[in-house]
């Protein structure tokens, strides 16, 4: 569906000659991510779409809209509301859906777009052009599963996960069949391609062939910057002159952006005049008011070190899988990395709104303090030891947990000051 009343020339990523008149805003409603790029540490944002830097303030999809009519009355230059992450939009299909509709609902004159790694984006292509969602990224890191397999650890697809050529192919049938369904729909697609050396700096061509083929419009090359703590720590950023004699290469085939600026998932202003920083207190406070209501919590975060038994502590958490019921069924559907120790109640803060999509936390020991912090968030900590399973039923159906909670630890027993610090 076009929508004459969305001007789709006045985006300034698509077009260079508006990025001096018009702006963006990142909404980050999307936490989760279905693939593991070997480039990415989940403590950061999306390197497709953001430099590195610390994790985001998510937001629910209302809190999203209360956000953005202020950015709005900020920053009335603002002519595009994308959501980037920090995971991947459409392993947080639900809330990136409830998102742009709302959005639609509300500001019709919005350009509405989209950075994915186009695993499940194929699915909801038809609904996006509904809703007149006219700018698509998706990051096509090689058109070869050879050279994928190399890029990912793993895509995970449902409940399966695979790894090397299988995770390859399959992520490349997917983005095939999304970027053929986008330009079906007359939407415009941006490929981003992180050039990474030793890796596929010698495919971009190919990819940017292959592109050209399916009707894209316009090629990112972005050099990889070398995350910590991620396999490709080690391996050296390619140069700006690296990356220019890539693109002169791949404009054979399509045009190139040249002015990205790596921006973060909740980033904020005019490509030239970012005001990120100056809009992050409203986002905070967006974010942490009020409470998510219970009926927009769908799932519950589990202290798992193998994924079926709950048995950590709160404090001891590095990171939290995220849990929801569908159909009757109970699925893993992501992971959220834990505020890091330290920072005294600060910390318990960010985890509550890092959690505000989830009604319970299961746990095997918490602090009174951070106890305290999270129930009044809407976040209500369930101490217990055993399975996963056993927890998730007594949530979803409000039974008693009383049963589940086994031998006290000295942690559940007062033992944790609560104060920042690991329980243990
Ligand atoms: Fe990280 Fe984005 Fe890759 Fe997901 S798609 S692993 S969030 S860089
Ligand atoms: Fe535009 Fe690049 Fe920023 Fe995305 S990361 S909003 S493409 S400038």
């Amino acid at each position: 569906m076009e929508n004459s009343a969305v001007n789709r020339n006045n985006h300034p990523c698509f077009n260079a000659g508006v990025k001096g008149q018009f702006g963006r805003v990142h909404l980050p409603v999307a936490p989760a991510c279905n693939v593991k790029c070997n480039f990415c540490n989940r403590k950061y944002d999306c390197v497709n779409e953001s430099r590195p830097g610390v994790t985001s303030t998510v937001l629910s999809p209302e809190q999203s809209i209360t956000y953005l009519d202020k950015v709005l009355a900020m920053e009335p230059r603002i002519s595009v509301a994308g959501i980037a992450g920090p995971g991947d939009p459409f392993a947080n299909a639900e809330q990136t859906m409830e998102t742009l509709r709302l959005i639609r609902s509300r500001h019709p004159k919005l350009i509405l777009c989209l950075a994915s790694n186009g695993l499940n984006l194929a699915p909801y292509v038809a609904e996006l052009a509904e809703l007149d969602v006219s700018h698509v990224t998706v990051t096509v890191n090689g058109v070869d599963p050879e050279v994928s397999a190399k890029v990912y650890s793993w895509v995970r697809d449902g409940k399966i996960v695979y790894r090397g050529l299988q995770a390859g192919q399959l992520l490349l049938n997917r983005q095939l069949e999304a970027i053929a369904a986008l330009k079906a729909y007359n939407i415009t697609v941006k490929i981003n391609t992180i050039v990474i050396p030793g890796i596929n700096d010698h495919h971009i061509t190919a990819i940017a062939e292959k592109m050209q083929s399916l009707g894209v419009d316009l090629l990112n090359c972005m050099a990889m910057f070398p995350n910590a703590g991620t396999p490709f720590a080690d391996v050296i950023e390619p140069s700006k002159m690296e990356i220019a004699a890539i693109r002169r290469k791949a404009e054979k085939y399509l045009p190139q952006m040249r002015h990205c600026t790596r921006c973060r998932a909740d980033a904020v202003g005019l490509l030239d005049d970012d005001r990120t920083d100056e809009m992050r207190g409203c986002l905070s406070a967006c974010a942490s008011t009020p409470n998510t209501p219970a009926a927009d919590r769908p799932n519950v975060a589990v202290a798992s070190r193998e994924g079926v038994l709950v048995n950590m502590h709160l404090g001891e958490a590095e990171s939290f899988q995220i849990w929801t019921r569908k159909d009757g069924k109970y699925e893993m559907v992501g992971e959220r990395i834990a505020p890091k120790q330290g920072g005294g109640m600060k910390r318990w803060i960010s985890l509550a709104r890092s959690l505000n999509d989830c009604k319970a936390v299961l746990v095997n020991g918490v602090g009174e303090k951070p106890f305290e912090i999270l129930q009044q968030s809407g976040l209500e900590p369930i101490t217990m030891s055993g399975f996963i399973e056993s927890g998730l039923e007594a949530v979803y159906n409000g039974r008693s947990t009383n049963d589940l909670k086994g031998r006290r630890t000295s942690c559940a027993a007062g033992g944790c000051s609560g104060l920042g610090g690991s329980c243990m």
